[in-house]
């Protein structure tokens, strides 16, 4: 590909992008990134790709989850660990009980850019700039932290490249081996309701495993898991300076993630991330909430996916637990008698935020399930497929939704509220998700 096409989108209206306040630190810190290693290889987004051809055709489910910002202090071993354990967890519960193969896809290693409702943010009086995620200004409420900093996206790289190889290691090193089942519940079985499900869970599997053994089988693939990074392709400067040339094919990848996503308030047809993801080879997704219209579904496909290139495009609707069901359909009727075959996910979070008395922006539980049921109920009606879920979540026991096995409520969301954007499942709500996703699968 001619390279000076990668860079049309500068001459289109890109949206949430920060005011750097130095265009030439912006310049330098952008060609340090061009000088970097590769995140991931071309050859790996071609097998994610083939792999959500799959769920496209209904033979595979997609579990997408991680924090709604990651932050660079976050980056360690222990949150890391808890967010895959997580994700490991909640994969077994759908693989075993809903009998079906689960494409596992992190929202990690790259998750720091935040698309704002509001440019700017009042406290007591005074305004500043929104916090934009670390890759571009600080969380804290002082002037000096959100004056926005290209050498940010130079530690987004570091840090998403620091997540990334510890990923690796855990999902290729042996502890992500299906044998550990057990293991990455240790921490966890006793306090809950959900760990102790589970643990009988994990038994069954354990005792189908030796089975197998015995049976004189003990396949290699059980001993990896296949793991892929993402996030939303938000900041143009740093998904552009990650975009390289795939020396087998000659083809352009963002080579910062697997798979990198169009967000809600970014996806005008005419702007500036339609047309860079237009150009990249990655599987993309794109967020479809509420006001989407059924042509304008059709003309992301076109803009897209001009191929219908199977895994290539993956429909992620946020719709809110109340719309799903009315506006859904008309979406999936639309696609799919243009005769092409996408991933539809649901995301059942960015629909159902609201703010709590306390001030803290959270969802219910009930809400988030409810938006899922809706969702499994659109396709079964339509005879298409419920392809994934695509969640905000983390290993540790925050208090940010409300409800859950748990039961989380109002007053318990000062206890520990962690997000540095949106309020995300805990541990316990993200298993319970888990479970009840497995049985609406089951059907
Ligand atoms: C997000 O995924 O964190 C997000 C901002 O979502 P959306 O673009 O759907 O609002
Ligand atoms: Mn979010």
């Amino acid at each position: 590909m001619d390279t000076t096409e990668l860079e049309t989108w500068r001459t289109l209206t890109a949206k949430q992008q920060p005011s750097w306040p130095d265009v030439e630190e912006l310049r330098r810190a952008a060609a340090e990134l061009r000088s970097y290693p590769p995140l991931v290889f071309a050859g790996e987004c071609d097998l994610l790709k083939e792999r959500i051809a799959a769920v496209a055709r209904g033979e595979a489910f997609i579990l997408q989850g991680g924090d709604c910002a990651e932050t660079f202090d976050a980056v360690t071993a222990d949150a890391i660990r808890n967010k895959l354990k997580t994700l490991l967890q909640m994969a077994a519960v759908l693989t075993y009980a809903a009998s079906v193969p689960v494409v596992k896809i992190g929202r990690i290693a790259g998750q720091y850019g935040k698309p704002r409702s509001k440019d700017t943010e009042t406290r007591d009086g005074v305004t500043l700039p929104a916090y934009r995620g670390d890759s571009v200004n600080g969380f804290p409420f002082t002037p000096e932290a959100r004056i926005p900093d290209p050498w940010r996206m130079v530690r987004m790289y570091h840090s998403s490249a620091a997540t990334l190889n510890l990923v690796r290691a855990f999902t290729t090193g042996g502890y992500a081996d299906l044998r550990q089942v057990h293991a990455w519940n240790q921490d966890f079985v006793k306090s809950s309701p959900s760990g102790e499900r589970y643990e009988m869970l994990a038994g069954e599997i354990e005792r189908a495993l030796r089975f197998m053994h015995a049976c004189g089988t003990d396949p290699e693939e059980l001993r990896a898991v296949e793991f892929f990074s993402s996030h939303e392709g938000l900041l143009l400067d740093y998904e552009a300076a990650l975009t390289r040339i795939d020396s087998r094919t000659g083809l352009a990848y963002n080579t910062s993630a697997h798979f990198v996503w169009i967000g809600e308030r970014t996806r005008d047809l005419d702007g500036a991330h339609i047309d860079y993801f237009s150009k990249i080879r990655n599987p993309i997704g794109i967020k479809l909430g509420p006001a989407t219209q059924p042509d304008a579904a059709l003309a992301y496909l076109d803009k897209l996916d001009p191929q219908r290139e199977p895994g290539r495009l993956t429909f992620v609707v946020r719709m809110g637990a109340g719309i799903v069901r009315e506006k859904l359909p008309a979406l999936v009727e639309k696609v799919t008698a243009e005769g092409h075959q996408v991933a539809w996910i649901c995301d059942p979070m960015h629909g159902n935020t609201f703010e709590a008395p306390s001030g803290h922006k959270t969802r219910r539980f009930d809400d988030v399930l409810d938006e899922v049921k809706g969702f499994f109920e659109v396709h079964r009606g339509l005879g298409t497929h419920p392809g994934g879920i695509h969640v905000e979540l983390t290993g540790d026991d925050v208090t940010e939704c409300i409800g859950g096995g748990h039961e989380i409520e109002f007053d318990d969301l000062g206890t520990r509220y962690e997000s540095a954007c949106d309020p995300r499942l805990n541990r316990s709500q993200s298993l319970d998700l888990a479970f009840l996703v497995a049985e609406m699968y089951r059907g």
